[in-house]
């Protein structure tokens, strides 16, 4: 089915964007529709991830799109780096992660924490998509509650020994690289870049997932794997660091979620208005209308959370509460617009024809991944009164 999508802008928020927004989107746009859409259902269908398409997702500036050009990043603003993420999002989410993943997962922390001589080395790569990584921090039993992992490392001279294993990791099964959270011998956690051919790594993948299915996801095993002590990121440690990089990944997903709802919207309007029942079209009923009004007042009040989320990620001013607000609101719209949107369009929206019930076994982990919706709920509790509610 040809992509037609049409972008609703219902409160003309595109008159706040700058002309190098308004190109960067249009760029990923054109590409979404010309290289992704032709071949997303298929791939998602055969759980197969498109690795094709991971040079494009470079070249459109999705690999390190907040990172300086010095290291090959696009040296985007907040904004800019959002508008590439709805995009992307609009194509499928599993492919925005693995652009989530690469740029707020490794390459930021690489960047932040890293060593001049990490930053050269992994950095340049990493940007045009010659290397693939991934991060670890989830564990069989250390979801929502990483500060408690029992991945840890043993001080052996020259190098350290890790041990342990991570599960539900994006891009593991592919990755080159891996930024792994563990502990010290002290139980200090730190960042450190695992390479795929180490000696006593491996990276099984999970399969048999109903979400996500053109992402790779896998689990991270770690035996007696020698890591050179210079692949230790020396610049942070502590359960701030991974949750540092968690705040950028999740900025962008607020953004990443309107891009699937819109695409819900924009199908399921189009297709109200060609879809002729009672001798006129659904669109032209009450009750399809209701549905369809009620999706853009939710996807603009979307817009218009993450574009002030990015003025004030700009600033340096957004706080992790407020990221959580906007990721937890964001994509609980986006799973709401999309049950609604597959329903406007009857039997027609549970095929592959659509791209809505894509969107909707995906976003199914994005309300998981990256902070469940309902820790993001208690992080903001937490910031209104001040008490923690998480033990
Ligand atoms: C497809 C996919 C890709 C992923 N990719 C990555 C990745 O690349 N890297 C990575 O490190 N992780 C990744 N994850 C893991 C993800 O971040 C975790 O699944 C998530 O943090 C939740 O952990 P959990 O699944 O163990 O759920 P649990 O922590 O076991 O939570 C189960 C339920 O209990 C609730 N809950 C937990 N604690 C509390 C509390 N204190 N009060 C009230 N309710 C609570 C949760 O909200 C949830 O509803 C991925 C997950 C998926 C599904």
């Amino acid at each position: 089915m040809k992509d037609s999508f049409t972008s609703p802008d219902y409160y003309k928020i595109d008159s706040l964007l700058t002309e190098e927004h308004l190109l960067i989107r249009q760029a990923a746009r054109d590409w979404v529709k010309k290289e992704v859409s032709p071949i997303i259902e298929d791939c998602a269908q055969k759980a197969r991830f498109p690795s094709e398409l991971c040079s494009g997702l470079a070249s459109v500036g999705a690999f390190g799109p907040h990172i300086p050009t010095e290291y090959g990043g696009a040296g985007l603003d907040a904004i800019g780096y959002g508008l590439l993420m709805q995009e992307i999002e609009r194509g499928d989410s599993g492919l925005r992660s693995t652009a989530s993943v690469q740029s707020s997962l490794v390459m930021y922390p690489i960047w932040k924490f890293g060593s001049e001589a990490q930053k050269q080395k992994y950095l340049p790569k990493l940007a045009t998509g010659e290397l693939m990584g991934c991060f670890g921090l989830t564990e069989p039993d250390h979801g929502s509650n990483p500060g408690d992992m029992t991945t840890h490392f043993k001080d052996a001279g020259d190098h350290v020994i890790l041990n342990g294993a991570k599960m539900w990791i994006s891009n593991a099964p592919f990755a080159d690289v891996a930024v792994v959270w563990a502990k010290n011998e002290q139980g200090r956690i730190h960042g450190l870049i695992v390479e795929r051919d180490m000696e006593g790594f491996s990276t099984p993948e999970t399969h048999n997932k109903w979400s996500l299915r053109a992402s790779a996801t896998g689990e991270l095993l770690f035996q007696n794997v020698k890591v050179p002590k210079e692949n230790i990121l020396p610049e942070k440690s502590g359960l701030g660091a991974p949750l540092m990089c968690l705040d950028s990944a999740r900025y962008g997903i607020a953004w990443g979620a309107i891009g699937a709802a819109m695409d819900c919207y924009d199908t399921a309007l189009r297709y109200a208005q060609e879809r002729i029942q009672f001798d006129k079209p659904i669109a032209a009923t009450q009750l399809q209308q209701k549905k369809l009004a009620e999706m853009i007042t939710e996807i603009t009040k979307a817009q218009l959370l993450a574009w002030r989320l990015g003025v004030l990620q700009n600033e340096g001013e957004a706080t992790t509460a407020q990221i959580s607000m906007a990721k937890r609101n964001n994509v609980a719209m986006a799973v709401a617009i999309a049950r609604e949107a597959r329903q406007v369009l009857g039997a027609m929206g549970i095929t592959g024809e659509y791209s809505i019930m894509r969107h909707m076994m995906n976003l199914e982990s994005v309300i998981t991944y990256e902070g469940t919706h309902d820790i993001h709920l208690l992080i903001t509790g937490m910031d209104i009164t001040g008490h923690n509610a998480f033990r």
